[in-house]
């Protein structure tokens, strides 16, 4: 026998090399599910709507076919001079933009578009107009969510139809035919200034199109503008504003508009 296995021999006589199994495992406290319940705020109570699309209970309904009497003229302030008929919101162009009387911060949006089914033209000349999920004053580019036909219709992928104009290409094109209603349902987180107009925070921006995702959570970087990169000018609470887009295409109409507010 050698020196070292001798002295390994020795060891385990004497329980050295025992595995420590036998020691006493002490039981750790387990957290109580108590512990991790809230009971407070309890959430307000909403009542769905009956149908899809339908404004929930504490929704303002901005547009349900019958007046226009919550839009203004984004130029002037004066009362909006788009069409109302058959239920349908008509953009006339040479009446310029239009925009909410309330202002926003955070909200829920839904709203319902249609491009004619007999729209012409080409690229952003067909079926122009567009949601502005904030608009900031009549100099402003504000920020846009395009809406354009997107069916068939080939233009630049970050100006067309689900983008955040000149900012995000949408992840995907679900548009319908020229003809039919389309919708997008939209989450708008305003972004948040400093005291000083410099930005605390940007804004953010989850849509969905016809059902689908199409930006998610997207970072803005600013304004979206036509020229030039985007940057951020300080603003607090702003209406949402629809287009008169300048093109010569036939207009397209709008239906059953809410927003609802987010804390
Ligand atoms: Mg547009």
């Amino acid at each position: 026998m050698t020196q070292t296995k001798s002295f390994f021999l020795m060891l385990a006589a004497v329980g050295v090399l025992a595995a420590p199994a036998a020691r006493a495992q002490q039981p750790s406290p387990q957290p109580k599910p108590e512990e991790t319940e809230l009971w407070q705020p309890v959430p307000v109570v909403v009542t769905p709507a009956e149908t899809p699309n339908a404004p929930p209970s504490d929704a303002i309904v901005l547009f349900d076919g019958k007046n226009e009497d919550e839009w203004i003229s984004a130029q002037d302030h004066t009362p909006a001079k788009w069409t109302v008929a058959d239920g349908l919101l008509t953009v006339a162009k040479s009446t310029g933009n239009i925009e909410t009387r309330r202002h926003f911060h955070n909200y829920q949006l839904h709203v319902e578009f249609r491009i004619p089914a007999n729209i012409t033209g080409t690229g952003q000349g067909r079926g122009n107009s567009g949601v502005f999920l904030a608009s900031t004053g009549p100099g402003d580019a504000g920020y846009e969510l395009q809406v354009l036909d997107g069916y068939n219709n080939s233009t630049y992928v970050n100006g067309m139809v689900g983008s955040i104009y000149k900012q995000s290409i949408p992840l995907v094109n679900p548009a319908r035919k020229p003809g039919e209603w389309q919708s997008y349902d939209v989450v708008w987180t305003a972004p948040v200034f400093n005291a000083d107009g410099s930005l605390k925070t940007p804004a953010y921006v989850t849509v969905f199109y016809n059902g689908v995702l199409v930006q998610n959570h997207f970072e803005l970087k600013g304004e979206t503008l036509y020229r030039g990169k985007p940057f951020y000018k300080a603003f607090d609470g702003a209406a949402i504003k629809l287009q008169a887009h300048g093109d010569k295409s036939e207009p397209m109409s709008f239906r059953n508009i809410w927003v609802r507010e987010l804390p």
